[in-house]
């Protein structure tokens, strides 16, 4: 196995976990693994599909299976999709390959693969198992259900005895069970990775200037490029317009957009030649490339899972990488009432998205190690102290959590309470205020009478919207719309539960005042990798050798090399074909086809 690692990959070392699910993946035992995204989940099947014979990859999307192919056959394994991008004549030369057993890995989409003459074609000619991608699709407790995926149960009805291996970046408990359940895995190895990804640098931000918040993390990794994600389309345009007003090279990216269109912008983010792709959640599965150096959120994600796998695709080669999340209460209410007015999701549905945007709104305006957050959210135990990369236990975080929020809330809630929940958010104000003009008098004896009045209109208006979105309010949705407390709200009345609030955005400590240099260099702190000006030279000397080799070939730069190989190149300088073999991620095939190229550059730039 690891022979095979170093000569196809160029790799030395199994990543955690890998080698336990490539056992069973050998072993004929069936298996879920659950591993963070960029944890190196290809290479539990692909390794133990080219040691022990042939494997059928179920895969949800077609460019997802068009960038895994030219990647192995890159490093020279034998690879080939069946999806409906082929024509008849193609798909008929990928069955004839595989029939041939000139095939290591065949990709297939789950509605392809299950079509009932496919599947008699594979009864003649099995796999030795099969792999199951993005499993998590299995699962209408995922996010990211599809219906295609509950078919694949009649695979193990024709196969019972096929090894089955599903593989997900993101399933909690339910998801979990719903998959084995699904895919009726007997007796599986279940590997549960580690899914704290320490290289990324989480960091929350109060959006107050979206536009400019935006610009300013690009301008800290001036040169690298990243992923910006909206809510929605209209969102994506006027960012990516801002920027490329402001001289960066950027794109929107959205369903609404011609396929080809969407095409272009995706090829041209592969190829390094966008700096930033400003998206909604449309963009990303088929995003391989390995060295996205940011991933900022200018709206609210809808759930954990989701922050999680669109941050995920930061960083992926392990270097450091930055992930910025503007926070605004308003994305809360907006996706609250997004989801309360659909009125094709089945009610169940509907209280199992309210709740995922509960904790995701939870987890932006906490104070508490967004690290530790994170893993607790997928099930696992925190046992580090502190992670020292995230804003929180580095110190610096912008938007500051107001210090007794709670209290705060609580006097907010206790007002609507003495109120019979009978006013609307206006009125409401009017007497936390104090305000006797406005007020009825018979209001204007209660315990909770000017208890807020400190606070400017304002800031009491954000907050109540907060406390909406954190659902402890909730506004009735007739004519005259009041304030209700929710089960929630009660519980933080009753001190059960305790609940946050943002702090006002102060001008002398604001961060406005703290000035752009300051910023951009906190940004940068946690973005770069310490290079001396001479491996940064020749760093970026392969990066350019790195770009031409694609545009020649006409594929994305990280299947010709991950920047982390680049980079191991420039921090060892190697002379000798030998010695460049030892740097992680080259392989044979990458020796042959650029050792020497590689090697001119590193001699170039000691000349
Ligand atoms: P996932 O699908 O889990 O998000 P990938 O399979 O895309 O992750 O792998 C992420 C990155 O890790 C890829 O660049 C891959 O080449 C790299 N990788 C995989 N296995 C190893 C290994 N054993 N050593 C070093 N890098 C690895
Ligand atoms: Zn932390």
């Amino acid at each position: 196995m690891l022979l095979a690692l170093k000569r196809f990959w160029g790799y030395d070392q199994f990543l955690p976990n890998q080698l336990e699910a490539i056992r069973a993946n050998c072993t004929g035992r069936d298996a879920l693994v659950v591993l963070p995204t960029g944890g190196g989940k290809s290479m539990c099947y692909q390794l133990p599909a080219v040691c022990t014979g042939k494997a059928v990859v179920v895969s949800p999307l077609i460019s997802l299976m068009q960038d895994q192919v030219v990647a192995l056959r890159q490093v020279g394994i034998s690879a080939a999709f069946l999806n409906s991008s082929l024509s008849a004549e193609e798909a008929g030369n990928v069955m004839r390959d595989w029939r041939a057993g000139r095939l290591k890995l065949l990709y297939i989409a789950p509605e392809r693969l299950v079509m009932s003459g496919f599947l008699g074609f594979l009864e003649s000619n099995p796999p030795v198992f099969f792999a199951v991608d993005e499993a998590h699709c299995i699962s209408q407790w995922g996010h990211d259900f599809r219906p295609e995926y509950r078919m694949l149960r009649t695979v193990r009805e024709r196969f019972p005895d096929t090894p089955m291996c599903a593989l997900t970046a993101t399933a909690g408990e339910q998801v979990r069970r719903d998959v084995i359940d699904q895919l009726a895995l007997h007796d599986p190895a279940i590997i549960i990775g580690d899914f704290d990804r320490p290289n990324l640098h989480y960091r929350v931000e109060r959006r107050s200037d979206r536009n400019a918040q935006v610009e300013e993390v690009l301008k800290a990794h001036a040169g690298k490029s990243g992923i910006v994600y909206c809510i929605s389309r209209k969102d994506t345009e006027s960012v990516a317009s801002h920027l490329t007003s402001r001289g960066f090279r950027a794109a929107a990216y959205h369903a609404g957009l011609d396929h080809e269109v969407r095409r272009e912008v995706q090829q041209a983010f592969s190829n390094e030649e966008l700096d930033a792709v400003v998206a909604t959640v449309a963009f990303g599965m088929g995003i391989d490339r390995s060295n996205v150096r940011f991933v900022i959120h200018a709206g609210l994600p809808g759930s954990i899972e989701h922050y999680q796998q669109e941050t995920g695709r930061a960083g992926r080669d392990g270097l450091p990488a930055e992930c910025v999340l503007l926070y605004s209460a308003a994305d809360v209410m907006m996706r609250r009432r997004l989801i309360e007015n659909n009125e094709d999701t089945p009610d169940e549905e509907r209280a199992a998205r309210l709740f995922k945007l509960n904790e995701m709104a939870r987890f932006a305006s906490t104070i508490r190690c967004r690290h530790q957050t994170l893993v607790e959210y997928f099930g696992q135990t925190w046992r580090k102290e502190s992670c020292g990369n995230c804003d929180v236990c580095s110190g610096d975080m912008v938007s500051s959590v107001l210090p007794d929020g709670n209290v705060v809330v609580q006097k907010i809630l206790s007002c609507v309470a003495r109120l019979k929940e009978g006013y609307g958010a206006g009125y409401l104000i009017s007497v936390l205020r104090g305000q006797t003009q406005d007020v009825q008098p018979v209001h204007c004896g209660l315990s909770t009478f000017g208890l807020l009045g400190e606070y400017p209109l304002r800031l009491l208006r954000g907050w109540i919207d907060e406390c909406i979105g954190q659902m402890l309010l909730e506004r009735t949705t007739d004519a005259y719309p009041v304030l209700r407390i929710t089960a929630e709200g009660w519980r933080v009345m009753r001190g059960e539960k305790s609940a946050y609030l943002s702090a006002p955005v102060s001008s002398s400590r604001g961060r406005r005042s703290e000035g752009d240099g300051e910023r951009i260099r906190r940004h940068k702190r946690h973005a770069e990798v310490d290079m001396t000006p001479e491996t940064l030279t020749l760093f970026e000397a392969l990066r350019l050798m790195r770009a031409a080799i694609a545009k020649k070939k006409r594929v994305p730069a990280y299947v010709v090399l991950h920047d982390a190989a680049l980079l191991g190149i420039a921090v060892k300088r190697p002379h000798s074909l030998e010695e460049l073999e030892q740097v992680p991620g080259i392989g044979e095939a990458k020796l042959r086809q650029y050792g020497k190229m590689i090697l001119g550059v590193v001699a170039q730039e000691e000349e």
